[in-house]
């Protein structure tokens, strides 16, 4: 395929250079001349220009920092989209605000062009080996367009379910992972703060809920089969986070967020929910948020 890369930045220019490697034919540009440079190093086609770049492309990937970016280079002044050959494919890669995306596609689309958004989960060293996990929001169709240049980059593709999916999978999986390290931050704190050896701490807490993650464990077993009977008291859960949090404010170890999940137990206590398994914070959460069923 002849593949415009817009963004040659840290993963953008390792993400080019496997579709490269992969035998695509690869115009890419980047504001900043010494990333265009050493994607020719890297066997691309230099651009000097968005438009240029995208001149006779199948399909058009942007990985740049943020919505800002991405609609300076599609449909600012220089952008890309007066050039847009109709039949190409624009797969934005970047991650953006949802909302953004959507008004991004609605302005190609007004012009029948299809865009897949199609943000990556792992880090720029998969970018580098070609082992990105991407998230593709599209049709059907225009993500099979795209597949083979998913291949060179990644090495798992996930079809999130239509237009606009990928992005907000991207969102909320960012959200949990991003939220995660802090709490990993404050467990590991108190663990070295109240004398523990904190290589031992990660052992025991990997071979627990705790380094296993709910998802993975207590929630298929209990709240998302409808079951709240209790394998682990909510009472006792908040009766527990209740203990970590005196020893941290002891240790003068701050847990803010340890200090806001206990709310979270305290609140579906006073609705009642104390008796029922821990995992019912989920369905406090869902009614919280309007969510029936
Ligand atoms: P980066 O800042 O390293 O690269 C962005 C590149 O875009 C830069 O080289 C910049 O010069 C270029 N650029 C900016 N505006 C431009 C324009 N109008 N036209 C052409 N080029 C332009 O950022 P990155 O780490 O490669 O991240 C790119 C996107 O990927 C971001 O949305 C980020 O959130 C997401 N992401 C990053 C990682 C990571 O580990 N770095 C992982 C997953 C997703």
């Amino acid at each position: 395929m002849r593949i415009a890369f817009i963004g040659l930045g840290t993963m953008g220019l390792p993400m080019a250079h496997n579709l490269v490697k992969g035998g695509h034919e690869v115009a890419g540009f980047d504001v900043q001349g010494h990333a265009v440079a050493r994607h020719v190093d890297n066997g691309g086609i230099g651009a000097v220009s968005a438009v240029e770049a995208v001149g006779a492309a199948d399909l058009v990937i942007t990985m740049l920092p943020n919505a800002d970016h991405v609609r300076a280079a599609l449909l600012g002044p220089d952008g890309a989209r007066e050039a847009l050959p109709p039949s190409a494919l624009v797969v934005d890669m970047s991650t953006i605000h949802p909302l953004e995306s959507d008004a991004l596609r609605a302005a190609l689309t007004d012009r029948e062009q299809g865009m897949v958004d199609a943000p990556v989960g792992r880090t720029s060293l998969h970018a580098i080996e070609g082992k990105l996990l991407i998230l593709a929001g599209g049709t059907a169709r225009d993500i099979a367009r795209a597949q083979p240049a998913f291949d060179c980059m990644g090495d798992e593709t996930v079809d999130c379910g239509g237009p606009g999916t990928g992005i907000r999978m991207k969102i909320v999986n960012n959200f949990m992972s991003i939220a995660n390290n802090v709490l990993t931050a404050e467990a590991l704190t108190l663990a070295e703060k109240s004398g523990l050896d904190v290589a031992l701490a990660r052992r025991v807490m990997a071979g627990t809920v705790a380094g296993q993650g709910h998802m993975n464990t207590t929630y298929p077993a209990k709240v998302l089969k409808g079951d709240l009977t209790p394998a682990f008291m909510l009472d006792l859960a908040h009766k527990d986070i209740g203990l970590a949090l005196e020893v941290a404010g002891s240790a003068n170890v701050p847990a803010p967020l340890g200090a806001a999940a206990r709310e979270q137990y305290t609140l579906a206590r006073g609705q009642g929910r104390g008796g029922e398994d821990w995992t019912a914070i989920y369905a406090m959460m869902r009614e919280l948020a309007g969510l029936k069923g």
